[in-house]
């Protein structure tokens, strides 16, 4: 009988021992943080993810080492800082994940290794680590590789491209105003 793996309630050791793989293709809705982040831009972007489990030998440990390795593809609707249009920011996370017994022994490998140290869990939560990584992947700076500078000069919007100045520099705007006062009148 193959055993059901569930995303959110992950029987981590059994899962690595199998071999197993699980993937799931969903809303953005589901992660709630992440939602949140996207504050309702764009509600029906996807989540593709895989997730696949590896158990690697060891010299002289029987148990040898039990690693996960996670891959996920989104995209993500956030506001260019550039030029102040929605750009969906493509993520993407592939990382590789070891599992250990316990806090402790994570925290005395820690100090030795480079390697992504997870405590072990009968139940241990996919979907959690999924939208953790999400959150840490998205830019501090969101930006258009190229923005769509064309398309907003040619509706000649003013009004837009003083609010995006002052946005992005608002000391340079208060400047402009004082100059705009001292001006000599007549
Ligand atoms: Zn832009």
């Amino acid at each position: 009988m193959t055993k059901e793996f569930r995303p959110d309630r992950l029987d981590v050791k059994a899962f690595v021992l199998a071999g197993a793989s699980l993937q799931g293709h969903e809303s953005l809705l589901k992660f709630e943080r992440l939602a949140q982040e996207a504050k309702g831009l764009h509600p029906d972007l996807r989540v593709d993810w895989q997730v696949h489990g590896e158990w690697r030998r060891e010299t002289g440990n029987e148990t040898g080492q039990l690693w996960l390795h996670l891959q996920v593809q989104a995209s993500f609707p956030m506001i260019c800082q550039r030029c102040l249009g929605p750009v969906d920011v493509p993520l993407e996370v592939d990382r590789w994940f070891r599992f250990v017994a316990d806090e402790a022994t994570a925290e005395a490998l820690d100090e030795q290794t480079e390697e992504d140290l997870l405590v072990l869990s009968r139940e241990f939560d996919l979907h959690e680590l999924i939208e953790d990584e999400l959150l840490m992947a998205l830019p501090l700076v969101p930006r258009h590789d190229e923005c769509p500078t064309a398309v907003r000069m040619a509706s000649g919007d003013e009004d837009f491209e003083a609010a995006s100045a002052a946005r992005s520099n608002p000391f340079a705007a208060l400047a402009s105003l004082r100059v705009g006062k001292n001006e000599p009148k007549g």
